[in-house]
C-alpha cells in the first residue's frame, strides 16, 4: 500500500509539469517573480504521521494567502465566533483575491477571511492581541516544522509594492472595521505572508485540521473542534478564491491556495496535502498543483463526496 501511494504521487507529479508552462510566477510582488516556476513539489502527511514526498518538497517558499487559515484559527482562538464574524463574512466573493469593488459598492464588511481584505481586517484584531513572534510560534505548531522563519526578502519586497493592499485597508478604515492603525494592521498581514514553509510543512498543518485540531503524533490538542470545523468548510467554499467552486466539484477537498505556489489541502480523517509549484493560473492558484491534486483525488477517491473510500 506504502508503495502504491508513492507510484500515485510521483504518476501525478509527472503528469502535472505539462501544465507549468501556462502559469506564471506571481511578478507583482518582484521577489515572487524570481523563483524558478519549474519547481514542483507534493507531500502527503498520513494519520500514522508518516511523510510521502515527490519532487521538491523540501523547498522554502512563502506560504502567502495560505497563512490566512492560521490567521482566522487564531482569532477564532482568542475572539471567539461572534467577535471574530461580526467585521468580516464567510460568503465566497466571486471576486479576485484584491478586489476592493464588493467592499465599497455592496457591502458593509470584507465578504470573507480567505480574501486580502478579509485578512487585513482579521490581521488588524489580531495585531492588538498578539505578537507576530508569537503568531510564528502558532505556525511552527501547527505545521509542525520548527525551522519556519519570514522571508526578510519577500516581506521588503512586498512592503515596497503595498499600494493595492493599502487602498483596501483604508476602505476598511473608513468603514471603520480596523481595530489598528492602517500601518500595524498590515505589518503583521505581510509578515504572515512571508512565512518561509514547505510542502511538507504545508501537509502537516493538513494532517492537523484532518485530525479535528491534534497533532496525532504528540496526542496535543492545537485547535477547538468548532475553530477546525468553522476554518475547514470556509477553505472549502472560499479557499481558492474565485476558482473555489470549480475546484470543489473536480477536487472535493477544503483547501488554500497562495501566490507563492502553495496549496493547503486536508483530507477529513486520512491526511494533509502540501503542494509547491509557483507557476500560478489568471486566478492566482498553481496551475500545477491543482492538476497534481485532481489527479490524487479522482486515483484516490478522496472527494469529500466520493462513494467508496480504499485504505491509503
Ligand atoms: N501577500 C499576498 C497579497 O497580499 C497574498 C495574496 C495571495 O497569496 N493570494 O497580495
Amino acid at each position: 500500500m506504502e508503495q502504491l501511494l508513492d507510484r500515485i504521487l510521483e504518476d501525478a507529479l509527472n503528469n502535472a509539469r505539462k501544465m507549468i508552462e501556462l502559469g506564471k510566477t506571481a511578478t507583482y510582488i518582484p521577489e515572487l517573480g524570481r523563483v524558478n516556476k519549474e519547481y514542483l513539489g507534493v507531500c502527503i502527511c498520513t494519520g500514522d504521521g508518516r511523510y510521502h514526498v515527490s519532487g521538491d518538497s523540501d523547498v522554502r517558499f512563502t506560504i502567502q494567502s495560505i497563512s490566512k487559515v492560521i490567521a482566522l484559527a487564531a482569532a477564532l482562538e482568542r475572539c471567539g465566533f461572534e467577535k471574530t464574524f461580526d467585521r468580516v463574512g464567510m460568503e465566497p466573493s466571486g471576486d479576485s483575491f484584491d478586489s476592493l469593488v464588493r467592499l465599497d459598492l455592496s457591502s458593509d464588511y470584507p465578504s470573507n477571511p480567505m480574501i486580502n481584505s478579509g485578512a487585513i481586517a482579521i490581521a488588524s484584531h489580531l495585531s492588538c492581541e498578539v505578537s507576530f513572534e508569537r503568531m510564528l510560534a502558532f505556525t511552527k505548531k501547527l505545521c509542525m516544522d520548527d525551522e519556519i522563519t519570514l522571508n526578510e526578502k519577500v516581506y521588503h519586497s512586498e512592503m515596497g509594492h503595498i499600494s493595492r493592499n493599502k487602498a483596501i485597508a483604508y476602505l476598511l478604515e473608513s468603514k471603520g472595521i480596523l481595530e489598528s492603525s492602517v500601518e500595524d494592521s498590515l505589518d503583521l498581514y505581510v509578515r504572515m505572508c512571508s512565512l518561509n514553509v514547505t510542502a511538507r510543512s504545508l501537509s502537516g498543518f493538513g494532517l492537523v485540521l484532518a485530525s479535528d485540531g491534534i497533532n496525532p503524533l504528540t496526542g496535543e490538542r492545537l485547535l477547538h473542534s468548532k475553530v477546525v470545523q468553522t476554518v475547514k468548510s470556509i477553505m472549502l467554499t472560499c479557499g481558492m478564491y474565485d476558482g473555489s467552486g470549480r475546484f470543489a466539484v473536480e477536487v472535493g477537498v477544503p483547501s488554500k491556495s497562495g501566490v507563492g505556489g502553495g496549496i493547503l489541502s486536508v483530507v477529513d480523517k486520512r491526511m494533509g496535502i502540501g503542494i509547491f509549484g509557483p507557476a500560478l493560473d489568471t486566478k492566482g492558484n498553481s496551475i500545477a498543483g491543482q492538476h497534481v491534486l485532481r489527479e490524487l483525488s479522482s486515483k484516490m477517491r478522496l472527494h469529500m463526496f466520493a462513494d467508496h473510500v480504499p485504505e491509503y
